[in-house]
């Protein structure tokens, strides 16, 4: 398996490791490959396949500042070679790269060792271009867009929109073939998000972070879901209740609701850094 073209000239390849997806979008001058997998090792295989596909010089995205997306950065951006993210996500990994590098081997030792070992090889490299909100690249009559609709899987995530192509790269901010991953969620906030996606009207095909490509009507009811977890929360809150018979109600299941639970709890009382934005 490697690279299916999903759109003209728009790539994703569903790698098997964690489902994880990886799109490189080519345009007339410059290719844009977003995200670059979990490790050295993966990268040296993702940078065969893309070679497969084109000779253009990348430019590299990162969806968000999980390991699974940005850890294979080194490998991929030679010299010379910009890598973009959201300035939230760009800073977790300048300021604290090193840390969750070891927090995600110790994670993975025993469920996986043989990606554990891979993420410890990895060079953290932080992406070097930021934006805020939107940041538009001419990758050589292609216009590629950039934009953060607000908090949601984590703090700064962003979706690549490809117009032309009709296709929405969504990050892990839409998950397919599992429930949406909380660990660094702001789960008030991530129903709002999904909203500005929704806003952009012309998506056909939304490639999510892992699993298969989806269309509006999965983010419709992925947004669906989330609003109604994000009510039962502020109830539960309200209320008084565990975060346990919180998390019992949700569709999402119990082990996802209970993170989420945990995390908008702390928001909720004021205790979430970075605190919920204005
Ligand atoms: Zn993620």
């Amino acid at each position: 398996m490697t690279f299916t073209e999903i759109g003209p000239d728009v790539y994703v390849w569903r790698y098997p490791v964690l489902d994880v997806n990886i799109s490189l979008i080519v345009g007339g001058e410059v290719a844009v490959l977003v995200d670059t997998l979990s490790s050295p090792s993966q990268a040296t295989e993702l940078a065969e396949a893309i070679r497969a596909v084109t000779a253009h010089p990348l430019a590299i995205v990162n969806t968000h500042h999980h390991f699974d997306h940005c850890f294979g950065n080194a490998v991929l951006a030679g010299p010379g070679v910009s890598i973009w993210a959201h300035e939230a996500a760009a800073t977790i990994l300048r300021e604290d790269g090193a840390k969750l590098q070891r927090a995600w081997v110790e994670d993975y030792a025993s469920v996986d060792p043989v990606l554990a070992q891979g993420i410890a090889s990895a060079t953290v490299r932080p992406p070097d271009r930021t934006f805020l909100t939107e940041s538009i690249m001419d990758i050589g009559g292609r216009m590629v867009e950039l934009r953060h609709f607000g908090r949601g899987h984590t703090e700064g995530d962003l979706v690549v929109a490809v117009p032309d192509a009709l296709v929405l790269i969504a990050g892990d901010l839409v998950e397919q073939g599992a429930p949406p991953s909380f660990v660094d969620s702001f789960p008030l906030e991530w129903p709002e998000t999904l909203a500005g996606i929704r806003q952009l009207g012309w998506i056909a095909t939304v490639v999510p972070g892992h699993g298969s490509t989806v269309d509006m009507d999965f983010v419709q009811a992925q947004h669906d879901q989330l609003t109604e977890l994000a009510w039962l929360i502020r109830d539960g809150h309200r209320d008084g209740a565990p975060i346990e018979s919180v998390a019992a109600k949700s569709s999402f299941g119990r082990e996802a609701a209970l993170l989420a639970a945990h995390r908008a709890y702390l928001d909720l009382d004021g205790r979430l850094w970075p605190p919920r934005s204005p």
